[in-house]
């Protein structure tokens, strides 16, 4: 049997900030309808290794492909060319981050409808059709034109789902989109994510919620000090790590 397409795929990452060596060659690929939860101690890279996805924070060395578009930056920083295909590889990436990041003076609609509109040249009525069908998934419809500020935690991350889904991504990308939540609010965005899930929707999730990974995952990665040190199914890495270190945090966060 062959593989789903690649929609991701990350070969011989590297980052350094100053001295600290961040980053030391990640290697990861993501099929279509992969969710990779990627867990690790704080400060081991996972946020770093997200934000090189989309060249945030531009690599030193090493190449990301999304799709058919791909880009090898040397030393940090982006040519001209190169600039132009991270742009594209942003347009078809979605973003979750830890503090929600929605735009305070908008609507929850006109945060959704945004890219669409601004980005994607779609026109109103289609992306606000689409809009509302996204909302409704999220189970927001009722919020469309409150403000970011009136809502929970939990309300503004899914609206940030919501926003994400909007661009068609191929890949969603989450950083944990639960650590900023009071805890009664976590369970309505994994109930979300879960459905994406259960979509075949390819994600990839840094995330501390050890029994939402093992739930949701296809695979489960461990980073420990900007490396891949584990990377198999749940049943694998929660049920059976080769490495000790893997097997104490887990035992840890549970
Ligand atoms: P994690 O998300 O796993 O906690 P991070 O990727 O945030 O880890 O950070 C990994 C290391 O990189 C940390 O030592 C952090 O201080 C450092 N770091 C991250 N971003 C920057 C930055 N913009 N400038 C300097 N150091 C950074
Ligand atoms: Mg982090």
């Amino acid at each position: 049997m062959s593989l789903p397409p690649t929609a991701l795929s990350i070969t011989g990452l590297r980052k350094r900030f100053g001295a600290n060596e961040v980053l030391r060659g990640i290697d990861l690929t993501a099929q279509d309808g992969d969710v990779i939860s990627l867990i690790g101690a704080s400060g081991s890279g996972k946020s770093t290794l997200l934000r090189c996805i989309p060249m945030l924070e531009v690599p030193d060395a090493g190449t990301v492909s999304v799709g058919a578009d791909s880009v090898s930056p040397k030393g940090g920083r982006l040519s001209r060319a190169e600039e132009a295909v991270a742009r594209r590889m942003r347009g078809h990436l979605g973003f979750v981050f830890q503090n929600f990041n929605l735009w305070p003076h908008r609507t929850v609609l006109q945060n959704v409808v945004e890219a669409p509109l601004f980005v994607q040249n779609r026109s109103r009525a289609e992306a606000v059709d689409e809009a509302m069908v996204l909302l409704e998934k999220v189970g927001l419809t009722d919020k469309r034109d409150a403000w970011p500020a009136h809502l929970s935690g939990g309300q503004q991350q899914r609206v940030a789902i919501a926003r994400a889904l909007a661009q068609h991504p191929r890949a969603i990308l989450f950083d944990e989109p639960t650590s900023a939540l009071d805890p009664e609010l976590v369970g309505e965005v994994l109930k979300v994510i879960r459905s994406l899930a259960e979509e075949g929707r390819t994600m990839l999730i840094v995330t501390h919620e050890m029994g939402f990974a093992r739930e949701v995952s296809s695979r489960v990665v461990f980073l420990h000090q900007g490396l891949v040190e584990e990377d198999g199914t749940p049943a694998q890495v929660f049920g059976n790590p080769g490495s000790d270190r893997c097997r104490a945090f887990i035992s840890g966060h549970f």
